[in-house]
């Protein structure tokens, strides 16, 4: 099982975590030939600020904030499609926000871990999950297309 829950519930240094996120998204980029403009770089930083999942209107508005100027919706939704083609981010939809993926470019299950106090949110990939999902759909002659696990509760902090 891969996961960062360590870095998401825990006092750390987080400019680390946003060094190797950017880090990643430049290698991946430059592996499928996908420019990453100033605008999906600005959207990723303000989306990997911390390990809490971030609405697209914050991201607007952090945004215009940045830039001294109004951001329209379509710039930072068509950033957004950008990152979560890439796998650079994910969709939580439970809270219709976005979260930076540790592992981008890895094939995986997306399977959070919600803190409904802290709203800081943690991704694994546990294999077993990912299998028994398969096997339901198969099982139910479903074709599945993508798999996500959101799962809510309190961090080791908030406990
Ligand atoms: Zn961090
Ligand atoms: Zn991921
Ligand atoms: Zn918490």
């Amino acid at each position: 099982m891969i996961t960062n829950s360590k870095l998401a519930y825990h006092e750390h240094d987080h400019q680390r975590c946003i060094d190797a996120a950017m880090a990643r998204a430049v290698a991946l980029c430059e592996e499928k030939k996908a420019r990453l403009t100033q605008a999906r770089k600005d959207v990723l930083t303000l989306i990997w600020q911390n390990h809490q999942p971030l609405g697209a209107y914050r991201i607007m508005d952090l945004l215009s904030e940045k830039n001294g100027k109004r951001v329209l919706p379509p710039t930072v939704y068509r950033a957004l499609e950008f990152l979560l083609e890439l796998g650079l981010i994910h969709r939580i939809a439970s809270l219709n926000a976005y979260i930076g993926c540790p592992f981008p470019g890895s094939h995986h299950n997306e399977l959070f871990l919600i803190c409904r106090q802290c709203g800081s949110a943690a991704e694994c990939s546990a294999e077993p999950v990912s299998n028994a999902i398969v096997n339901a759909a198969t099982h139910a002659n479903f074709q599945l297309e993508s798999q996500s696990v959101e799962l809510m509760g309190l961090c080791p902090q908030c406990q």
